[in-house]
């Protein structure tokens, strides 16, 4: 890292530790050229997978799109911000935890359902009937039996 003093390219880090409950590191560092102390702060980056489209392609995790598509299927519903916030993160991590670098465009969109399901079974039912394109009407009622009776044995 160059100092921002002097932008010599050689500086010690005289102290390391963690900081905001271990999500961040900050470093106190020492110029060896102009002797300035100065402290940086890493963060670790969460590099999300890519999404693989039906049509084939890749493209890049879409935090915005995903909030989008949620607080459309939750207009005028009674559900928190903190609440679709939260879900927001639990779907996040659930996607990091498959390890994998690409995951199925698919397996988000469930992924979404269930988290609806849970939040509010007006806006899973939203989400559903224009994701999934129901074929009829006794495939969608089997979704919200089956999503009730999974609800139950919580
Ligand atoms: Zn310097």
């Amino acid at each position: 890292m160059h100092c921002p003093f002097c932008h010599a390219p050689e500086t010690k880090v005289i102290d390391s530790r963690l900081v905001a409950d271990g999500a961040q590191i900050r470093r106190r560092r020492e110029c060896l050229a102009c002797g300035e102390r100065y402290t940086t702060f890493e963060t670790a980056e969460l590099v999300m997978p890519k999404v693989i489209k039906q049509n084939g392609t890749r493209q890049p995790f879409d935090e915005h799109k995903l909030r989008a598509g949620m607080q459309r299927a939750l207009e005028k519903r009674p559900v928190s911000v903190d609440d679709v916030e939260a879900s927001i993160d639990r779907i996040k991590a659930q996607i990091r935890a498959t390890g994998e670098r690409e995951v199925d465009s698919h397996f988000l969109g469930e992924l979404v359902m269930k988290a609806l399901s849970q939040l509010d079974k007006v806006a899973f039912v939203r989400f559903a009937s224009v994701y999934r394109s129901f074929e009829d009407v006794s495939e969608f009622k089997a979704e919200i039996d089956r999503l009730e009776s999974s609800a139950r044995n919580e």
